[in-house]
């Protein structure tokens, strides 16, 4: 069975809150995802926020995973997130090292994932199902590619249960990636995080930073486009289901879509899949 599952921000301001739970997500649940992930800064730059939108999703009876970092916190922070988590009967997280957030550069240590799985099995057992990152086209911050699959077989070895990897767009650089952790005894699944393109200049920008690769035949179509927005998330949309097809009829065994708490277009993505 294909797993499906979505990922959100904490949102910002009472508007998009509102209409993150009224309007966003009972249509993204009526596509029936395995869970909804929600990301916190590193640092706690978005705890409280987090915290909220997690609490709010899980009262709506959704299955809610919430992403985790050590950022500067110390490991009682961190152990009673864990408890409140456990108290809400949630059972599944994403476990990271996280990006500090600018500004909060000085606020703190970043912990690589593979210790903070190692101390969530520590204080709870096998009590959460962990996700941790995985980087097709290697962490921009990796000595090198080998190095990049050794630190993931260690999140893995440490506890981890499978892993979603950052979004791409070259589909070989998935499979290789996977040939490559097979090849080292990587065992446990895989599944593809799959960005929607929606506004693409801030597409562009993030892609710099995190190290994914926007290959040069999508860049060159969309600016062609110029200012016409309709046309662009067309085309998006028609890329995006394509590379989602492909993956799954090669093997791919899920995807994550990072939604950037849009429910257009990945429900459009979503619904063009022969699953
Ligand atoms: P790690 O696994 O710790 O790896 C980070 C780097 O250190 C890599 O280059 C790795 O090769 C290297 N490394 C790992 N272990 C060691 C070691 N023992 N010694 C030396 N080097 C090592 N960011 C957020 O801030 N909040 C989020 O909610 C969030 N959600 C994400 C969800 C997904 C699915 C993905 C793919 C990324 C997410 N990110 C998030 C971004 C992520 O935090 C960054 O990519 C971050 O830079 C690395 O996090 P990590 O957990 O992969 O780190």
């Amino acid at each position: 069975m294909t797993r499906i599952s979505f990922e959100y921000f904490p949102p910002k301001s009472d508007a998009a809150r509102a209409t993150l739970l009224e309007t966003t997500t009972p249509g993204l649940q009526a596509l029936q995802p395995e869970f909804f992930s929600v990301t916190y800064g590193a640092g706690g730059s978005t705890r409280d926020n987090t915290l909220e939108m997690v609490s709010a999703l899980n009262q709506r009876g959704v299955s809610v995973a919430p992403h985790l970092s050590f950022g500067g916190d110390d490991g009682a922070t961190i152990a009673g997130m864990l408890q409140h988590y456990r108290e809400l009967g949630i059972s599944r997280l994403v476990a990271l090292r996280g990006d500090m957030p600018s500004g909060m550069a000085g606020g703190g240590q970043l912990v690589h994932a593979s210790e903070l799985v190692r101390f969530i099995r520590e204080q709870t057992g096998d009590h959460f199902h962990i996700e941790v990152a995985a980087y097709p086209e290697i962490h921009p911050q990796a000595e090198s590619y080998d190095s990049d699959l050794k630190h993931l077989k260690a999140k893995l070895a440490a506890g981890a249960d499978s892993a979603i990897t950052q979004y791409f767009y070259n589909v070989e650089s998935y499979f290789y990636f996977l040939d490559q952790c097979a090849a080292i005894g990587i065992d446990k699944p895989i599944y593809a995080g799959i960005m929607p393109i929606t506004n693409f200049a801030n597409l562009a920008r993030f892609s710099r930073n995190c190290g994914a690769e926007i290959p040069r035949w999508i860049c060159q179509r969309i600016e062609g486009y110029g200012e016409d927005q309709d046309s662009i998330r067309q085309f998006g949309i028609e890329v995006v289901s394509q590379l989602c097809q492909t993956l799954l009829e090669s093997g791919c065994p899920g995807i994550h879509f990072y939604t950037m708490n849009q429910l257009e277009p990945t429900r459009q993505i979503r619904q063009n899949l022969a699953i």
